[in-house]
């Protein structure tokens, strides 16, 4: 395979982007590298500048459950663009959409559309601030939710509970308002509960972590936190920019059976262009403006063409559920990993819900950031290049979730376990 397009093109962007990339992961620093220039994407399929095909994994992120450029999205788009692109004004699309996702996650009561996942949890904890009337949250170490200053922090070392920032030009005041715990550790949270008695807004999660590569809650976890979140009265908000309608019609709420105070939403919402949104009990809502006090807007939020993309892809989902498939295509194509590490005695651990998965080079079972760290991200980086150089595009992290699409065939899936067996293989000669 040539990558001299590609090539070319970073070091030209790079002149201009900080970076070459406007979002960091796709720079493949967490693989080493250069960037592929993507030059067109259809159903499971990639394409680069240099003509080279993939078997796409990423899904843009989340997503392409449909896969690239569904026809009746593309329609979608094309009808609304006819009538104007941004009106600044009311439109229908915003209720037509509102009422797809009420009707699908039955705790959103009012909804706010916003343009990213970042707006809709910012949006999501200065409303639970303002309903509270409480400063403090507390998120897990490993879950992103968008860069937000408040949210981009994760757990210090040892017994180190006070957030400290993740990222430099994150003031340490406002660090310090987030407190972290660990994912799947119910404890971790009845304590930061009891040192800080009546000062937690509200508690944010990914109900399956996407972020930290795919982590699985554990039995007694969703529904431990939502008894904490009620008996304290603080907001339990469920971040579902990932797994809202990519793990059912009602996200991982309806998988898992728990209720959240508050849910955010994004990825799939938008069809492939840029929506976010966060909702949830009437009565937390209606602090937001313009019916309460807490302020929050935007300039293109709601816009038309966006909401007739994110439609058509829940109309598409409602009509015609895919989970099931979906959940058993990946199931298959796990199992299919599975053996073939084991074969090539490989120490993998694949962890996968639905169609959303990772495969963590780890011998011991990965339940939450810190079991996730102690993978092999050295073995990962030389997998995911020659799964590149295979034709098979992965996302180039090993903290990063994989995604299967709808329309990724049988066929698809015979042809990656294939290149991953040569793959597999060539590490085990190379180790
Ligand atoms: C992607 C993601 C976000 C951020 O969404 P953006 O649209 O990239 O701002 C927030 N939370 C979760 C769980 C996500 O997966």
């Amino acid at each position: 395979m040539k990558f001299a397009h590609s090539q070319n093109l970073f070091q030209e962007a790079s002149l201009h982007l900080v970076g070459g990339v406007d979002s960091p992961v796709r720079a493949f620093k967490g693989v080493g590298g250069t960037p592929l220039f993507i030059k067109r994407a259809k159903g499971a399929s990639l394409w680069d500048v240099d003509g080279n095909r993939y078997i796409d994994y990423v899904g843009s992120w989340g997503p392409m459950i449909w896969g690239h450029a569904p026809l009746f999205v593309l329609n979608a788009i094309r009808r609304a663009i006819r009538s104007g692109t941004s009106f600044g004004a009311p439109s229908e699309a915003e209720t037509q959409l509102a009422q797809w996702v009420k009707r699908c996650v039955p705790s959103i009561e009012k909804i706010r559309f916003v343009n990213s996942g970042t707006e809709a949890t910012m949006g999501a904890i200065r409303a639970a601030r303002g309903y509270t009337k409480r400063d403090k949250i507390i998120k897990f170490d490993g879950c992103y939710h968008g860069h937000a200053d408040h949210l981009l922090v994760k757990a210090g070392s040892g017994a180190q509970t006070l957030g400290t920032p993740d990222s430099a030009g994150v003031p340490s005041a406002l660090a310090q308002e987030t407190l972290v715990a660990t994912y799947n550790d119910l404890g971790s949270v009845a304590a930061l509960f009891q040192k800080f008695p009546g000062q937690i807004a509200a508690v944010i999660v990914e109900p399956v972590v996407g972020n930290m590569g795919v982590i699985l809650p554990q039995a007694n976890f969703l529904p431990g936190l939502r008894d904490l979140c009620t008996h304290e009265q603080s907001v339990l908000i469920f971040d579902e920019v990932m797994t809202g309608f990519r793990l059912a019609l009602g996200g991982a709420q309806e998988l898992y059976g728990v209720k959240p105070d508050m849910t955010c939403l994004g990825k799939i919402i938008g069809g492939g262009l840029p929506v976010g949104a966060y909702g949830g009990a009437q009565d937390i809502m209606s602090v937001v403006a313009p019916e309460g006090p807490v302020y929050q807007a935007g300039t293109l939020s709601g816009n038309p063409v966006a909401m007739a993309a994110g439609s058509a892809t829940l109309k598409e989902l409602i009509k015609s559920p895919p989970y099931a498939q979906l959940n058993e295509a990946s199931s298959e194509l796990m199992r299919g990993l599975r053996d073939i590490a084991a074969q090539v005695s490989i120490p993998v651990q694949v962890n996968q819900v639905g169609s959303m998965w990772t495969l963590f080079f780890a011998d011991r079972p990965i339940t939450n950031a810190g079991e996730a760290r102690r993978s092999d991200t050295k073995r990962f980086a030389q997998f995911f290049h020659l799964m590149i150089e295979a034709g098979v595009y992965l996302p180039p992290s090993q903290f990063e979730a994989a995604f299967v699409s709808a329309v990724h065939t049988t066929h698809e899936f015979e042809k990656t376990l294939q290149r991953a067996e040569a793959a597999l293989q060539k590490l085990r000669e190379a180790a």
